[in-house]
């Protein structure tokens, strides 16, 4: 239905699914998808009390397909991949990033989660880049989530690639689903863990990494 802005869905497309650029089938398959879910966002906009056609609403549609995309960048990519740079080293001791900021979708209502994440292990003889992992961080978040699940991978990622002594994974985010709809708690924020190998078995590894993230 769509023609005007065609040329500009194609780039957005093309820019956001690599299967697109020598396939043009696939290319008129995610166009055409693509106009089904703006046109669905006009019905949205209509359905809640507003005229779609009028000027600050009129691109909205287009706008909030190319934030969604924009959100959901993880599922384009294996956030594990960014971890297989490693280094072989002799650090036997915890290594933490700490203050990991990411921005994710929670998956019940389309609605940001945000916050921090700690990633700690303790290396077996693996290390990786601290920006990798604050990498797979992202690659995880960009995904339609919950904040139980989001650490649970980071966590298995850690593990499956670097195969540490152990991991701990906390994270703590603020749900705007929480502050600006339904119960509205706006100051209370989340707080999951994930405890692996030598941080679950061991007290004093646990008690390290929480001192550390105070
Ligand atoms: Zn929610």
């Amino acid at each position: 239905m769509l023609t005007t802005n065609d040329k500009r869905d194609k780039q957005l497309l093309l820019n956001t699914f690599a299967e697109t650029i020598d396939n043009p089938n696939a290319l008129t398959e995610k166009l055409e998808q693509s106009h089904r879910v703006m046109n669905g966002l006009k019905e949205l906009i209509e359905l809640c009390g507003d005229d779609p056609e009028r000027d600050g609403l009129e691109e909205t549609p287009y706008r909030v397909l190319k934030a969604f995309l924009e959100y959901t960048e993880g599922y384009r990519e294996d956030p594990k991949e960014h971890l297989k740079k490693t280094f072989d080293v002799t650090h036997r001791e915890l290594v933490l990033v700490k203050d990991i900021e990411f921005y994710s979708t929670c998956e019940h209502h389309f609605a940001p989660f945000f916050g921090v994440a700690h990633v700690g292990y303790i290396p077996n003889k693996k290390i990786t880049g601290l920006s990798k992992i604050a990498r797979m961080v992202e690659g995880y978040a960009k995904r339609f989530q919950v904040q139980e699940r989001l650490t649970t991978q980071i966590a298995e990622a850690m593990e499956e690639i670097l195969e540490p002594k152990g991991t701990m994974v906390v994270i703590e985010a603020k749900h705007m689903c929480m502050c600006g709809r339904g119960i509205k708690k706006e100051k209370s924020s989340t707080v999951t863990s994930s405890v692996r190998g030598a941080f679950a078995d061991r007290h004093d590894s646990r008690a390290e990494f929480l001192s550390l993230i105070k």
